[in-house]
C-alpha cells in the first residue's frame, strides 16, 4: 500500500479472451486517469493461468501471490484452457483458489441491462433489471471441493459457518443500504432452502440476527428454487439478494443471462482486505485471439474496482472514475450500433474499447 491517491494494481491478464478484455479495462482505466486526474494507478502483470502451468508447472506462482498481496487491488482477466490440465483431469482455476488464499467471501455480481443490446426478456410488462447478487465463496458446497476414496460413493459436505455468514450478512446489509442512499428499495432478500436442510436454516438465522443491526434494511426470504422461477418472471423485483456458494454459482449465470449473457456481467470478490474484480465470463476458447470478446464485463468489474478503492480509501474521484466508466458503457450501448459480436453486432473488441473511451471523452467535455 502507498500514498493517498496512489494505487497499486495487479494485473492477472490470465488466458485466451482473458488476455484479450483485460489489455481492453486497463487501456479505458488509462484513459480515465488521463480524463479525470489526481490519482494514479501502478499496474504491475502478474502471470497465473493455464499456459503458465504448461510453461512452468505452476498454475499460481508464489511470487504471483506474494505481489498480488501487496497491492491495493487485483484485476484478473480469466484463468483456464481445455486441453491444458491437472494430472487428475481437473481443470486449471486458479481464480478459485486465490479466493480461498485471500479469504474473498462475498462474490458480488451486479445483474443490471443496458439499454441499447437486444432485450432477453419479452414481457411487455418488464421494468429495468438492475440486482445485486451476492454469492458467498468460499465455503458452502464448495468447501470440500473433493470426494473420498470411496469407489461406490462420493459425497460432497457442505460448510456454514457463522464467522463466514456472520460478515457476509454484514456485507450485504451494508450493500443494501448504501444502495438505499442512491435510490435503490434498500431490500436485501436471503436465498436459501431452509424448509429442507438445518444447514440453511443456520444461515437463515443468522441473516435474522445480523439483520437487527440494519432496521433500516427491508427483510425478504425465498426459496432457491423460487428464486429460479422468479429471476425470470419478475426479476426487477429484486435489489440485493445473499446466498451460499453453490445456488450463486448457479444463479449468477441465470442473472448473466437476463441481461445478455456472460459479456456483459461483471463481478467482484472481496474480503476484509483484498478484493479480485474479474468478468463473470471465462477464457472462452471458441472466440479466443479472434478479437470479437466483449470487453464489456471486464471494463465494468474495472468500475467496480474503482468504487471499492474510492469507497475503502475515501477518495471521491475514484467513485466519480466508476461513475464515468459505466457512462462509457451506457453510451455506447444507447446507440445501438457497432455492437458487440455476443449482442448481435460485429464490432472488434479495440473498436468497442475506443468508442467507450469517446464516450467518455464526450462526457467529461460536456458534449
Ligand atoms: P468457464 O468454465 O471458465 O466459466 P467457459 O469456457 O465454460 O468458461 P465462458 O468462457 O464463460 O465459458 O463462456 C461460454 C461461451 O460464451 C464462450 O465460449 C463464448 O462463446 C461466449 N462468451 C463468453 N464470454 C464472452 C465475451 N466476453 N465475449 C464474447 N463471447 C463470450
Amino acid at each position: 500500500m502507498n500514498g493517498a491517491m496512489n494505487f497499486n494494481i495487479a494485473v492477472f491478464p490470465g488466458d485466451g479472451i482473458g488476455i484479450e478484455v483485460t489489455e481492453a479495462a486497463v487501456k479505458v482505466l488509462k484513459d480515465a486517469q488521463r480524463l479525470t486526474g489526481g490519482f494514479s494507478f501502478n499496474y504491475q502483470e502478474l502471470p497465473a493461468g493455464a499456459f503458465c502451468y504448461r510453461e512452468t508447472g505452476e498454475a499460481l506462482p508464489k511470487a504471483s501471490v506474494d505481489e498480488a498481496a501487496k497491492a491495493d487491488a487485483i484485476l484478473l482477466g480469466a484463468c483456464g484452457w481445455p486441453e491444458i490440465r491437472y494430472p487428475d483431469g481437473t481443470e486449471i482455476r486458479p481464480q478459485l483458489e486465490l479466493r480461498f488464499i485471500f479469504d474473498l467471501y462475498a462474490g458480488v455480481r451486479p445483474i443490471r441491462y443496458f439499454p441499447g443490446i437486444p432485450p432477453v426478456l419479452a414481457n411487455s410488462g418488464a421494468r429495468p433489471i438492475d440486482f445485486v447478487l451476492i454469492r458467498e465463496s468460499t465455503e458452502g458446497l464448495f468447501a470440500s471441493r473433493g470426494t473420498g476414496k470411496n469407489p461406490e460413493v462420493a459425497t460432497e459436505t457442505m460448510v456454514i459457518t457463522r464467522r463466514t455468514t456472520e460478515r457476509l450478512m454484514r456485507f450485504g446489509y451494508g450493500l443494501t443500504r448504501s444502495r438505499k442512499k442512491k435510490g435503490y428499495p434498500g431490500k436485501l432478500t436471503c436465498v436459501d432452502k431452509a424448509n429442507v436442510f438445518s444447514a440453511f436454516a443456520f444461515y437463515r438465522n443468522i441473516y435474522d440476527q445480523v439483520g437487527l443491526e440494519f432496521p433500516d434494511v427491508e427483510k425478504d426470504y425465498c426459496y432457491v428454487d423460487a428464486m429460479a422461477l422468479n429471476l425470470v418472471l419478475k426479476p426487477w423485483e429484486y435489489d440485493v439478494m445473499v446466498m451460499e456458494n453453490m445456488f450463486g454459482d448457479i444463479l449468477s449465470d441465470l442473472g448473466a443471462g437476463l441481461i445478455g449473457g456472460m459479456g456483459m456481467a461483471p463481478s467482484a470478490d472481496i474480503g476484509d482486505d483484498r478484493a479480485i474484480f474479474q468478468p463473470s465470463h471465462g477464457t472462452a476458447p471458441d472466440i479466443a485471439g479472434k478479437g470479437i470478446a466483449n470487453p464489456i464485463a471486464m471494463v465494468l468489474s474495472a468500475a467496480m474496482m474503482c468504487y471499492y478503492l474510492g469507497n475503502k480509501r475515501h477518495n471521491a474521484t475514484l467513485e466519480e472514475v466508476a461513475r464515468l466508466i459505466e457512462k462509457g458503457v451506457e453510451g455506447y450501448l444507447a446507440r445501438g450500433e457497432n455492437l458487440p459480436a455476443d449482442q448481435g453486432g460485429s464490432a472488434p473488441t479495440e473498436e468497442i474499447t475506443d468508442l467507450i473511451i469517446q464516450e467518455m471523452e464526450a462526457d467529461r467535455h460536456g458534449m
